[in-house]
């Protein structure tokens, strides 16, 4: 999926699930290293479409399990640096999704900070 499209995936799934009055205000986001998306492209398409939202994305250590000894390595270290095994499943790095997100009143200028 490209960033444009996947940027408007996100958002589109983030207003479908707003209660009337409030707004979007910022949300974070998993992505998962294993996951083959250009996250600094992703973020410009995000504040692109979502102007004065608050985009934090949090990067997801990929992991994988070992399916012969069950030992947990890192992508980087495939095969299994403990049996040689090239049989392993992912563990932790295919994230990408939206984590939390957080809403403001619709009409309402966001508090100052200065
Ligand atoms: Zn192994």
């Amino acid at each position: 999926m490209t960033p444009d499209a996947l940027a408007e995936h996100l958002l589109e799934g983030l207003h479908a699930q707003l209660p009337p009055g409030v707004e979007l205000a910022g949300f974070e986001l998993e992505v998962g290293e294993l996951v083959e998306v250009d996250v600094a492209a992703l973020r410009v398409e995000l504040e692109r479409r979502a102007p004065g939202v608050e985009v934090v994305i949090t990067p997801v250590a990929g992991l994988l399990r070992c399916l012969d000894c069950g030992a947990r390595y890192p992508p980087d270290e495939h095969p299994c640096p403990v049996c040689g095994s090239g049989r392993a499943e992912i563990e932790h790095g295919s994230e990408l999704g939206v984590k939390r997100a957080w809403v403001r009143q619709r009409d309402m200028p966001p508090a100052a900070t200065e």
